[in-house]
């Protein structure tokens, strides 16, 4: 329990890591193609409709010379002689190509407008608002606004002052778009963006999540094989894709495996021949003997000792014994290589397995290695020492009894120790 609590942690650590960053970056880039792209669009509108404003003024001043003024009699709202009430054919013509609503004001009511109310009448000789009559026909100066209220519904606008031929103002012109138009064209510029950024989002969340998972399950084989070599399993395999990945992990999987190796070492190991030890001799002789009960396949124990080994010792020093079971040890090593193995049974007492073995072949096989033992001349102090050994061998196969083998072959040892030695006994 708790490790998968750590292993979902690490998980949600290392994806939240890589993810946040992610989702900061996608708002930012949201919020900032927003912007841009709305102050961009407002920047164009404005020029659009400052163009439009200039081109309706010029458009009534080339068609209609004199002033903008209203008929006293008839209250008729004039351009020079040019009766222009209930005329909007222009300004609707215009409205038409462009979306772009317009207002003529005399002062501040509508005179001329392409802008209709609910039920579809246009709704001039309704006035403009109080803070836009401020802004125009007292300061003189043309304005846009964002959001202005033109009978209940929001408008992106432009007013600028209509003048006569004194350069008195008269009036204004408006030019403007509904805000919704305006909000749904920033939406449509800056969707595409939204949209990629989080295509983006997902396609990266989706590669690191797969990374991350990777990785934990690296981290979880590593994890699982230490715990499983911490309670003493030396045998166990880390699965091979954990070492192939060269990185740092891989790297931890493979001192992880050393660290198995050494431990096995340690304790399968004898220090000073390094050979293998009784320990593990004891578990390749019970698994040769399953083999034996399962393929019916013989084998052959050898039990060797060295002859007068103590007076070796006592002769040339203990350090001198040492060096002799050392060069003996090597010499048994190479010779049992493919052939089974060999184990530093006791003090200068070895074992030996001949695998798939009956005793003729393991007899000639061993008196081989005894002639090699014979003629070798070991070096201490200048002066060379000759060793001989004595073996017992004894044969097993099928259901053979592992722990009396073992007598068989110690007694055979004790045959030809008595025997007088230098001799094998099979
Ligand atoms: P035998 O021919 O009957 O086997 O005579 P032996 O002298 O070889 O046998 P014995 O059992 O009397 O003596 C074995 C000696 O081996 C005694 C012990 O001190 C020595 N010996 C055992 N282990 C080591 C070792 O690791 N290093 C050294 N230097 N001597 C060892
Ligand atoms: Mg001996
Ligand atoms: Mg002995």
């Amino acid at each position: 329990m708790h490790s998968m609590k750590k292993k979902g942690h690490l998980y949600r650590s290392l994806q939240a890591m890589s993810i946040l960053p992610l989702l900061v970056l996608g708002f930012v880039i949201t919020i900032f193609s927003y912007y841009t792209v709305k102050s961009a669009l407002h920047a164009q509108m404005q020029t659009e409709l400052k163009n439009m404003t200039e081109y309706v003024m010029l458009t009534y001043e080339l068609l209609y010379s004199g002033d903008y003024h209203l008929e006293e009699e008839s209250a008729q709202f004039m351009k020079g002689n040019q009766v222009l009430t209930d005329d909007s054919s222009i300004i609707d013509r215009l409205k038409a190509e462009t979306q772009i609503d317009i207002t003529i004001f005399y002062q501040d009511t509508r005179m001329l407008t392409t802008i209709m109310d609910a039920d579809g009448n246009r709704i001039t000789g309704t006035t403009a608002n109080t803070g836009i009559v401020q802004d125009i026909l007292y300061s003189g100066r043309p304005h846009f606004y964002t959001n202005t209220n033109i009978n209940g519904q929001r408008y992106f606008a432009y007013y600028a002052p209509l003048r006569d031929n004194r350069g008195d103002i008269v009036g204004m012109v408006y030019t403007g778009k509904p805000c919704t138009n305006v909000q749904a064209t920033v939406m449509r510029a800056v969707l595409p963006i939204i949209l990629i950024a989080l295509i983006g989002m997902v396609v990266v969340s989706l590669i690191s999540s797969s990374y991350t998972r990777r990785l934990l399950n690296a981290l979880q084989k590593i994890r699982v094989f230490l715990s499983k070599v911490s309670t003493g399993n030396l045998w166990e395999e880390l699965d091979a894709d954990v070492l192939v990945r060269n990185d740092e992990l891989s790297e931890m999987a493979q001192s992880a495996l050393f660290m198995q190796r050494s431990l096995r070492n340690l304790v399968e190991q004898d220090t000073l021949t390094e050979l293998n030890n009784r320990r593990f001799a004891d578990k390749r002789l019970k698994q040769t003997q399953i083999n034996a009960n399962t393929f019916g396949n013989n084998f052959v124990i050898g039990i060797g000792d060295i002859d007068f080994f103590k007076s070796v010792n006592d002769t040339y020093g203990h350090e001198c014994g040492d060096i002799v079971l050392k060069r003996i040890a090597d010499v048994l090593k190479n010779h049992m290589l493919e052939k089974g193995f060999v184990a530093r049974w006791g003090g200068e007492e070895f074992l030996f397995l001949y695998d798939d073995t009956n005793l003729k072949t393991a007899y000639a096989e061993t008196e081989k290695l005894l002639n090699e033992i014979r003629s070798l001349a070991i070096e201490y102090d200048g002066q060379p020492i000759h060793i001989t050994m004595t073996f017992g061998l004894a044969e097993g196969g099928l259901n053979t009894n592992i722990h009396r083998l073992l007598q068989v072959a110690d007694t055979k040892l004790y045959e030809g120790k008595s025997g007088g030695r230098n001799c094998i006994i099979a």
